[in-house]
C-alpha cells in the first residue's frame, strides 16, 4: 500500500476542488473512511489468515465491489451527509475505488482482489511506478521509508494537488456572474 495518509489525496483533492456546496462536510469525511477503510483488512494477519486469502490483505476490501457497497451505503445515507444520493454514491465509490487503483500502482506485495467475488486474483497495473510502504511504522521511520515518501509526493500527492488546482480553477471560471 502507499501510507495510509497518502490514500486520502485523493478525496481531499476532488472534495477541496469541487468546493463544499457540491461536497459537503460530512461526505469529504465519509470519503476520507472510505478511502482508507479497506487497508484495515490487516486484521487479517493478527487473525492469522494468510495474505493471499480473499478476507486477507488486499483481498475483497480493495475489489470493485467493495467500492459500490460503500458508495450505496453512504447514498443511502445521503441526507445526513446533507447532500443527494447521487452525489454522496459518485464521491465514496470514488474514494474507495481510488485506494484499489492506488495500491494497485505499488511495486510491491501481492496485487489486489479487484475482481471479487468473481475471481479470487491478485492484479497490479501495467506500470508500478509508486514504491510500496511497509506495513509497520517503524520501517517506515528507516531511510528507505524516505523513498516511500517522495514516492508518494511525486506520484500521489503532486498529481491530486494538480487535480485540486484544476476543479478549483474550473469551478471559478464556470461560475456565472450574478446578475443584478
Ligand atoms: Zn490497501
Amino acid at each position: 500500500m502507499p501510507t495510509i495518509v497518502s490514500h486520502v489525496a485523493v478525496p481531499l483533492a476532488v472534495g477541496v476542488g469541487l468546493g463544499r456546496n457540491v461536497i459537503s462536510r460530512r461526505l469529504i469525511v465519509a470519503g476520507f473512511i472510505a478511502s482508507i477503510l479497506p487497508d484495515f483488512d490487516v486484521v487479517a494477519f493478527r487473525l492469522g489468515i494468510a495474505y493471499s486469502d480473499q478476507l486477507g490483505h488486499r483481498g475483497f476490501t480493495h475489489s470493485f465491489l467493495f467500492a459500490v457497497i460503500l458508495g450505496v451505503l453512504a447514498a443511502f445515507f445521503a441526507s445526513r451527509l446533507n447532500t443527494r444520493a447521487i452525489v454522496a454514491f459518485m464521491f465514496v465509490f470514488v474514494s474507495a475505488l481510488s485506494h484499489g487503483l492506488l495500491d494497485m500502482a505499488t511495486n510491491g506485495g501481492l496485487g489486489i482482489a479487484f475482481l471479487w467475488p468473481f475471481s479470487d486474483g491478485r492484479y497490479f497495473l501495467p506500470w508500478q511506478f509508486i514504491q510500496v510502504s511497509p506495513l509497520s511504522l517503524s520501517r517506515l521511520l528507516s531511510p528507505a521509508g524516505l523513498a516511500v515518501v517522495k514516492s508518494e509526493l511525486l506520484w500521489i500527492w503532486l498529481p491530486a494537488f494538480t487535480l485540486m488546482i484544476t476543479l478549483f480553477l474550473f469551478r471559478i471560471l464556470v461560475r456565472r456572474p450574478k446578475s443584478s
